[in-house]
């Protein structure tokens, strides 16, 4: 499994993660076994919420990495409508208890709100400096919120932007991305197969993809994915120079199956050459700028 630079942490994190929203549906038992077989695959980076069934989510993470804390990257969120000065320290430590663990690697603003962004920062770095989170980030912000963010805090600080990004959604190439990648900041691709609503076989793009899948005796949704994760060099970059290292492109699928989960981790070692990438990128066209996509 590849791995890139998380942002300025000094991390390197696969490229390939695990989403987790939703999977409080799948049941315990597949849930658990899900997590740990991904975690035994190399996708070591786990991407959860407090909002993910409301909290039941992280309760089941726990349980999953219990006696193998250290070999997890562990991400999870705050909602907005907790991310005031005093709301943010508390959110953490429920996420902490459910998740039965003294610290997360990175804890992002969920999407931005209504509480001034330089008091939920102020409170990310009261965390770090006691340890509680190793590195904070945000998810859904377009290039206008980042810049506050910068301003506020250094765009060194701002570890990662989790944002939507799957082959019919790339609206995020358009700014985000170059914006991100100049100031060494990690994007992070939620809903990689556009949450369950991926490019049927017999579709233009879904031929694409297969032809591609059977040269590298792959499949359809791990082309998709080395897609997402292809090296950022290949976006026009402006402002090169704060580039420090450029990080890497990462994506989590949420997978509750044990067959989903090991299809979903060898694409994290799946490489494209430059003319799969020109095919994809003309059979899934990135399209007009309309303003930053959320699910
Ligand atoms: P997704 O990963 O695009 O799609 C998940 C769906 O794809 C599930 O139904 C899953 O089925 C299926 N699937 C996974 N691997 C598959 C495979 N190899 N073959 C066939 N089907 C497969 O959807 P998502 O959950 O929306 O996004 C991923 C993660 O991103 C979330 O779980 C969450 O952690 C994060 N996210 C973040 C935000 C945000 O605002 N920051 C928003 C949305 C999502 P099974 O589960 O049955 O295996």
């Amino acid at each position: 499994m590849r791995r890139e630079p998380f942002g300025q942490t000094g991390v390197a994190v696969p490229v390939v993660g695990q989403g987790t929203w939703n999977m409080e549906r799948d049941g315990r038992t597949a849930a658990l076994a899900a997590l740990r077989a991904g975690l035994d695959a190399g996708m070591m980076h786990i991407d959860t919420a407090e909002m993910y069934g409301s909290g039941r989510v992280e309760e089941l993470i726990g349980e999953a990495i219990a006696g193998r804390r250290d070999q997890v990257f562990l991400v999870s969120k705050v909602l907005p409508q907790n991310a005031s000065r005093a709301g943010v320290p508390r959110a953490c430590e429920a996420s902490l208890r459910r998740l039965r663990t003294d610290r997360l690697d990175c804890y992002l603003l969920h999407w931005p709100g209504r509480h001034p962004l330089a008091d939920t920062i102020a409170a990310f770095e009261q965390l770090r400096r006691e340890g509680k989170i190793h590195a904070w980030g945000v998810s859904n912000f377009g290039v206008e919120e980042l810049e506050r963010a910068a301003a506020l805090a250094g765009a060194e600080r701002v570890a990662c932007n989790q944002v939507l990004y799957h082959l019919e959604e790339r609206a995020i190439e358009h700014a985000v991305v170059p914006w991100c990648v100049a100031r060494g900041i990690a994007v992070v691709g939620y809903s990689p197969f556009g949450s369950g609503r991926f490019p049927g076989p017999r579709s233009r793009g879904g031929r694409v993809l297969a032809e591609i899948a059977a040269a590298h005796g792959a499949t359809p949704r791990q082309v998709a994915l080395a897609f997402l994760v292809r090296a950022p060099g290949l976006f026009t970059i402006p402002k090169a120079a704060f580039l420090v290292r450029a990080p890497g492109l990462f994506t989590i699928p949420k997978a509750a199956r044990a067959a989903h989960v090991a299809e979903n981790a060898r694409a994290g070692s799946l490489a494209l050459s430059a003319e799969d990438v020109r095919r994809i990128d003309a059979a899934f066209p990135r399209g007009p700028w309309r303003g930053l996509p959320i699910l």
